[in-house]
C-alpha cells in the first residue's frame, strides 16, 4: 500500500519505518526541514534501538523517503497517516494545533478518495473534527479512522512490528478493510470499534497503567515505614493473574512524553462532561510528589544540600531514549540547584537534549559515570540504563567522596551492597546505613 506519514517524530518515524519493512510505500513527512535533512543524509534525529539499520534497509530497497512536501506525499498515498503532536496546553488539555493544522493541509491537497488515520493521541471527538477541517477545504471523499498507537519508546520497533493489538475506530467499511489489510501482518488480534471508543481506548490504557505505577509508589511508601520490601510485595501480588506482574515497579515516578500529559488531558475530557476523576487526580497528585522521595532521602543523610555536590545518573525519562519530556530528573536537578547544591549528571544518550533545556553554572553534564560520582558527595540514580547496574560498588565506592546512594530505580540488590560501606536508601525497600 501507499502511505504518507505526517510527523516524523518517535511515532511517525518508527511506524513509518516498520510500515516500509512490511513492502509499504512510505514517504514521511515532517515540516521540520533539518529533521528531513538529517534523515536524508542517513541520520536518525531520535535514539531509539535498531531503528537506523531498519530505516537504511527500507531507504535502499526504495519503499522509505522523506520530505517536506506534505501535499505532494498526499497526492501519492492512498492512506495518510496522522502521527504529529498532541502535547499538553497550560491547563493540561491536549493541544490539538499541530493536528487541525495539519488536517488543513491535508484537505488542500486531497486530489482522490483516501483513508486518513489519527494516530497520534487525541481526546474524544477529535477525528470528528479533523473530518470536518478536510471537508471544508475539498469535495473529494475520504473516510476517517482513529488507530491509536501503544509503542514505547526503547522498544518502539519491538513493539510495532508484534504488538499486543491494534485498535480500528471508524464508520468506513472501506477504511475498515484497507487498515485490517495493513494492519494483519502484525496481528490476528485486531479490535474494530467505532470512532469515539477507539479514541477512549487510549487514553484509559494510559491512565490505568499509570494507575498501577502510582499505587505500587504508594505501597512502596508505605512499606518503608512498615518495614516491608516492595519487591517481594510486588512479586507476590503480580503472581496473581488478575493483577499482572508489569507496571508494578516502584520508583519515582512515570514521566515521559505520554502519561503526564494524557492523564491531565483525560481529566480534563471528563471535567468538560462535568465528571471529576478523582481517582485520576490522585494518580497524578501521587506520581508528582514521588520524584520528591530523592530530595527528602537526600536531606536525611546529608542535612543541607547548600554546598554539597550531587551525581545524578540517569536524565532520560527511562531506559533505551533521549527522550527527556517529563522525566522525573528535570524537577530533581533543578530542585537540588535551587537549594544550593552543584550537580554532576551523566546519561548515556540524554544529555544533549537535556543540556538544550537546562543550562546553569553549577551543573556540570559529564561524558561519563565515573566523571560524574568523581569527590561528589552523594549519588542520585534516576534512571534505570544496564551500564548503571554493571558497575562494581566496590569501584563506586571509591570515587564518591561519601559513600551516599540514592537509588530511585531499586536498581542494586541488598546482597551486593551487603559487601559495601555505602548509606543506601532505595525505593520501599530498607534502608542501609
Ligand atoms: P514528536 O514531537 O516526537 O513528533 C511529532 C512530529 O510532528 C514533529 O517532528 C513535528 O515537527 C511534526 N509535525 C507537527 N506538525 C506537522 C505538520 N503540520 N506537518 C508535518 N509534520 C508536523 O511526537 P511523538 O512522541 O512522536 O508523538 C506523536 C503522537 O503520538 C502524540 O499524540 C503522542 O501522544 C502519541 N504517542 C506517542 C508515543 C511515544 O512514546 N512518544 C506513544 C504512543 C502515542
Amino acid at each position: 500500500m501507499k502511505l504518507a506519514v505526517i510527523g516524523t517524530g518517535y511515532v511517525g518515524l518508527v511506524s513509518g519505518v516498520c510500515f516500509a519493512h512490511l513492502g509499504n510505500e512510505v514517504i514521511c513527512v515532517d515540516k521540520v526541514n533539518e529533521k528531513i535533512e538529517m534523515l536524508g543524509r542517513g541520520e536518525v534525529p531520535i535514539y531509539e534501538p535498531g531503528l537506523k539499520e531498519l530505516i537504511d534497509t527500507n531507504v535502499e530497497a526504495g519503499r522509505l523517503r522523506f520530505s517536506t512536501d506534505l501535499a505532494d506525499a498526499v497526492n501519492k498515498s492512498d492512506i495518510v497517516i496522522l502521527a504529529v503532536g498532541t502535547p499538553s496546553l497550560p491547563n493540561g488539555e491536549a493541544n490539538l494545533t499541530y493536528i487541525k493544522q495539519a488536517a488543513a493541509e491535508i484537505g488542500a491537497a486531497i486530489n482522490d478518495y483516501k483513508v486518513i488515520v489519527t494516530k497520534s493521541t487525541v481526546p474524544v471527538g477529535t477525528n470528528e473534527k479533523v473530518a470536518a477541517i478536510i471537508a471544508e477545504q475539498t469535495n473529494q471523499r475520504f473516510d476517517v479512522a482513529s488507530v491509536p498507537e501503544f509503542l514505547r519508546e526503547g522498544s518502539a520497533i519491538r513493539d510495532t512490528l508484534n504488538p499486543d493489538r491494534i485498535v480500528i475506530g471508524t464508520t468506513s467499511e472501506k477504511a475498515q478493510e484497507w487498515l485490517t489489510q495493513l494492519h494483519s501482518p502484525l496481528t490476528d488480534n485486531i479490535l474494530v470499534t467505532d470512532i469515539r471508543s477507539a479514541e477512549m481506548i487510549k487514553y484509559a490504557s494510559n491512565a490505568f497503567l499509570a494507575t498501577k505505577i502510582s499505587f505500587i509508589n504508594e505501597i512502596a511508601n508505605i512499606c518503608e515505614k512498615v518495614g516491608a520490601d516492595v519487591t517481594k510485595v510486588a512479586e507476590g501480588m503480580g503472581h496473581d493473574n488478575r493483577i499482572g506482574r508489569s507496571f508494578l515497579k516502584a520508583g519515582i515516578g512515570y514521566g515521559g512524553s505520554c502519561f503526564p500529559k494524557d492523564t491531565q488531558a483525560l481529566i480534563q475530557i471528563a471535567g468538560h462532561v462535568d465528571y471529576e476523576f478523582k481517582l485520576l487526580k490522585s494518580v497524578v497528585e501521587v506520581n508528582q510528589d514521588q520524584r520528591f522521595n530523592v530530595i527528602r532521602k537526600l536531606e536525611a543523610i546529608l542535612d543541607d544540600l547548600q554546598g554539597k555536590t550531587i551525581a545524578i545518573w540517569g536524565l532520560a525519562f527511562k531506559p533505551e531514549t533521549d527522550d527527556i519530556r517529563d522525566a522525573p530528573a528535570v524537577e530533581i536537578i533543578q530542585t537540588l540547584l535551587q537549594r544550593g547544591a552543584s550537580v554532576k549528571a551523566y546519561d548515556p544518550v540524554a544529555t544533549s537534549n537535556f543540556s538544550r533545556l537546562i543550562s546553569h553554572p553549577q551543573l556540570k553534564y559529564c561524558d561519563s559515570k565515573e566523571e560524574a560520582v568523581a569527590n561528589a558527595d552523594a549519588l542520585c540514580l534516576l534512571t534505570e540504563w544496564k551500564e548503571f547496574a554493571e558497575i562494581s560498588l566496590l569501584e563506586l565506592e571509591g570515587l564518591l567522596r561519601k559513600p551516599i546512594l540514592i537509588d530511585g530505580r531499586n536498581v542494586f540488590s541488598e546482597e551486593e551492597l551487603s559487601q559495601t560501606s555505602f548509606i543506601y536508601y532505595s525505593v520501599g525497600r530498607p534502608n542501609m546505613n
